[in-house]
């Protein structure tokens, strides 16, 4: 029987464990397949850890990995990832927005042979306004920019083959902008659809300030375009401006040298003074990500195991 890991991210969310896996295990009672949980608990502050080792201790194939500190959603899914055994894995959140009765279906398709199954949800009607614009907007823009095409209103919640998985693996950046590595690798890959319901438990683990720092991550770990942009601003403003000095040194010597000429000085100054210091924080961003490259450290730190043979150290790290 083919094994499949549930990987799923936690982060203070000891109110959603119980019913998780209640939902989760009533969905998949007659599954063809070993189930097998991955928790990865990203640095709760509250007992999310002690609801998960209640579990651990009550229910077969529960386990769990718990960080030192909140190193982010995105890295909690490369650890589970990372420690998974399974045939297949599947990633999916703990508030039960990514609803269990759809994995099932995931398998059947897996087991058709196709290797990476993604759910598709058919509306943002269960986000906030502003959520569903930013989104928008954000997969325009780097669909737009990047090479490489992110599907829209897919989350992390998919099955991944073992090869995908293996594949994943082999990736070595620190910035790990899932969505965006998931689409790098490839892989031939089918969709399934669904109506996303609202958060079951709890309240969001994302302000709009952690979402813009991860799209500005995600823009500019697969894209290049603000580095190109300032490029081209900087020629622009360069041709302008040598063709206004050429006006002027002209006008100089065809009338001589007149006084006024303070206001155009001062835009030209404070214009350019803007662009420069625009493009030395688009070069910084870049730079950062290359800072954090070369350091070098691991991708995160683990504090606790749960049911992993006593193993600290990732069973392949990349
Ligand atoms: N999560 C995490 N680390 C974080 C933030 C969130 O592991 O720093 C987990 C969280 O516990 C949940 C999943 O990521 O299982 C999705 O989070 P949430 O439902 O808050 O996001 P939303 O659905 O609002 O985008
Ligand atoms: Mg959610």
């Amino acid at each position: 029987m083919a094994i499949l890991d549930i990987i799923v991210p936690v982060y203070n969310e000891e109110a959603a464990i119980q019913p998780f896996y209640t939902a989760l295990t009533e969905a998949l009672h007659n599954l063809d397949a070993t189930i097998h949980v991955y928790f990865v608990d990203d640095g709760s502050r509250d007992t999310t850890f002690v609801e998960i080792k209640k579990l651990h201790q009550r229910a077969q194939g529960i386990h769990a990995i718990k960080f030192s500190r909140n190193f982010g959603k995105e890295i909690a899914i490369s650890a589970g990832l990372k420690y998974c055994k399974g045939d297949a894995a599947i990633v999916m959140d703990i508030d039960l927005q990514d609803p269990p009765e759809l994995i099932p279906r995931m398998l059947n398709e897996w087991k058709s042979g196709v290797p990476v199954v993604l759910a598709q949800r058919s509306s943002r009607a269960s986000d906030q306004v502003l959520k569903s614009v930013s989104a928008y907007c954000f997969y325009a823009f780097i669909n737009m920019f990047s090479r490489i095409q992110i599907p829209k209103n897919v989350g992390d919640f998919r099955l991944l083959d073992r090869e995908v998985i293996d594949a994943l693996n082999t990736l070595p950046e620190k910035t790990r902008f899932m969505k965006g590595l998931f689409a790098w690798i490839g892989f031939e890959s089918t969709t399934i659809h669904y109506e996303r319901p609202a958060r079951a438990h709890g309240k969001t683990k994302f302000s709009y300030w952690k979402l813009w720092n991860l799209a500005l991550q995600a823009i500019t770990s697969f894209s290049d375009i603000f580095i190109r942009l300032s490029t081209y601003f900087g020629v622009i403003i360069t041709c302008l401006s040598m063709g206004y000095g050429a006006y002027l040194v002209g006008r100089t010597i065809i009338h001589g040298i007149q006084v006024p000429g303070y206001a155009s000085l001062m835009v030209v100054i404070l214009v350019s003074n803007g662009i420069i210091l625009m493009t030395l924080g688009v070069m910084g961003e870049y730079i950062a990500r290359i800072f954090i490259e070369v350091k070098n450290r691991p991708l995160f730190v683990v504090s606790h195991t749960l049911g992993l043979n006593a193993d600290r150290t990732p069973p392949h790290n990349g």
